[in-house]
């Protein structure tokens, strides 16, 4: 299996309870290795670009509230087969619904409140990881 690059964010609603160890012991103990990282508060403008896909659905508008509610902690992941790998350990996207031992169902406060951000594949991983981070903020 070939070693691969996905991205991360943990959510406004890890950073506000102090788990951004905790939720990147997770994503470590997965296999996953943190090869770029920065804390950063984002902007609406920011916010309303990265999750352009879901701007016609319902909630599109909570959701970038959410997102710019407070800080979150961006990062590149590397790992074999780093997509699938982190979105495993991530879990569902409603905590009702994930896996035990996953980041969602340990930390997560609702289908919203999801805690953890993860590409769902490999060509938008690379567009989100471009969207975030130059190459040169990335070091294997
Ligand atoms: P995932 O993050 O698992 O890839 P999606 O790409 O479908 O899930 O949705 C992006 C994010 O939008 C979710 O992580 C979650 O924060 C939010 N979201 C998804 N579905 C809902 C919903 N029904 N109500 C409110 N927020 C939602
Ligand atoms: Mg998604």
């Amino acid at each position: 299996m070939a070693v691969t690059r996905t991205f991360s964010i943990i959510k406004p609603d890890a950073t506000r309870r102090n788990l951004t160890g905790a939720v990147t012991k997770m994503l470590e103990d997965a296999g996953l290795r943190v090869v770029a990282s920065k804390r950063i508060h984002m902007t609406r403008e920011q916010a309303e670009g990265f999750y352009a896909v879901h701007k016609e659905r319902s909630f599109f508008g909570e959701l970038v509230d959410f997102m710019i509610s407070g800080p979150v902690v961006v990062q590149v992941l590397e790992g074999e087969d780093a997509v699938k790998r982190n979105r495993d350990v991530m879990g569902a996207t409603n905590p009702a619904d994930a896996d035990e031992g996953t980041i969602r169902k340990t930390y997560a406060e609702s289908i919203e409140a999801n805690s953890v951000h993860g590409s769902d594949s490999d060509e938008n991983a690379k567009t989100e990881i471009e969207f975030f981070f130059a190459e040169d903020e990335i070091v294997g």
